[in-house]
């Protein structure tokens, strides 16, 4: 399926801080255009909507531009960049990251220094560097270069990873993966319904600001006013050394994973039941997840007006919230599969007995 490596390639690698996905948004609107009618909220989400045989129920599909990123807090008088974060991010994946700094002007190369090991203390090398001793080093000599440079206070900085299938060519090490994942499958689900004859109409894209709180969800679900919600996202690969069972049972190349409590959402129990049936009578393999820390748009979209029955779905992935993350080809394949199964079965008596459940 290595058909997909354009439209992957093209959304991992395009820089979009919370509030700043225009790159994003700019190659979904170029994608979803000839799929359906695209709209945006005033927050700058966007969804393509495609009618099939009936107007309602409108049914939801989102994954989210955004990415963790860092946003420039000022310029140093040595003309290095101090940062704060913009998501969740882990010290230790910080350090000395290659970045790519998004001005006004331009995206400027630069790096999140470092202190060689020959210069620290046994002391200092046991312990975390915190995030407030950090710095984008751009090669500015000074503050005033850095400007000549078209740096400001409030431009983003994201990881710098080329989009890059491993050796196993199934599997795809990217940045942001979290949640172009996402993006991905909603262009790919829009593909698929092509012909109209799908019970419902679809609303399917991407909201913005998701990492800081799932602030696009609520806007977008406002402004379409849906009758399910299906949030596409990412969910914790635990196949890797050092993450437990109970931490995560997700496996790469095992299928989807369907988001089962996570601390914005509750899945509502009827769609829930109808996404396993769904993958079981498709014959996809479906994990399952529960995430007492994490969250999904599907949080905020199932709070709208008298409540929408919502889910979320992930695919698994290896080393979110950092630099280079991992997945492999054929969950998203499966996610797809699942999401356009689930839209075949979504007709108004669906969607009547779920509620009645
Ligand atoms: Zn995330």
């Amino acid at each position: 399926m290595a058909d997909y490596d354009d439209l992957y390639r093209e959304l991992t690698e395009a820089p979009g801080a919370p509030g700043r996905e225009e790159a994003v948004r700019d190659i979904l609107r170029r994608r979803l255009a000839p799929l359906g009618e695209v709209m945006t909220d005033n927050l700058g989400s966007i969804v393509a909507k495609a009618r099939g045989r009936a107007d309602r129920p409108r049914v939801l599909v989102v994954g989210h531009m955004d990415e963790v990123a860092f946003i420039v807090h000022h310029v140093t008088d040595d003309g290095y960049l101090r940062f704060h974060t913009m998501g969740g991010w882990w010290e230790h994946v910080m350090l000395a990251q290659r970045v790519r700094v998004c001005t006004t002007t331009g995206e400027l190369p630069g790096v999140v220094g470092s202190k060689p090991p020959h210069v620290l203390s046994p002391e200092e090398r046991k312990k975390l560097v915190e995030r407030k001793a950090m710095f984008i080093d751009i090669g500015a000599g000074s503050r005033e270069e850095a400007e000549r440079m078209g740096v400001r206070p409030g431009d983003f900085a994201v990881p710098y990873c080329p989009y890059t299938p491993l050796a196993n060519p199934d599997l795809v090490m990217a940045k942001a993966w979290d949640n172009r994942a996402g993006c991905a499958v909603a262009v790919r689900v829009l593909e698929g319904l092509k012909g109209g004859q799908h019970p419902n109409t679809v609303f399917a894209g991407a909201t913005v600001q998701e990492e800081i709180g799932l602030r696009g969800a609520q806007t977008l679900a406002q402004a379409v006013e849906p009758d399910v919600g299906i949030a596409l996202d990412v969910a914790i690969a635990g196949d890797t050394p050092g993450i437990d069972p109970d931490e995560s049972q997700a496996r790469l190349g095992r299928g989807p994973v369907l988001l089962l409590y996570d601390r914005s959402l509750v899945p509502h129990r009827g769609l829930r039941d109808l996404v396993i049936d769904t993958a079981r009578k498709a014959g996809i393999d479906l994990q399952f997840q529960l995430l007492p820390g994490g969250g999904t748009d599907a949080g905020r979209i199932h709070l709208v007006g008298p409540g929408v029955p919502s889910v979320a779905l992930g695919v698994a992935t290896r080393y979110i919230h950092s630099a280079a993350s991992v997945v492999h080809r054929g969950d998203l394949d499966q996610m797809v599969r699942l999401v356009l199964a689930l839209i075949d079965r979504l007709d108004e008596d669906c969607l009547g007995a779920i509620l009645r459940d």
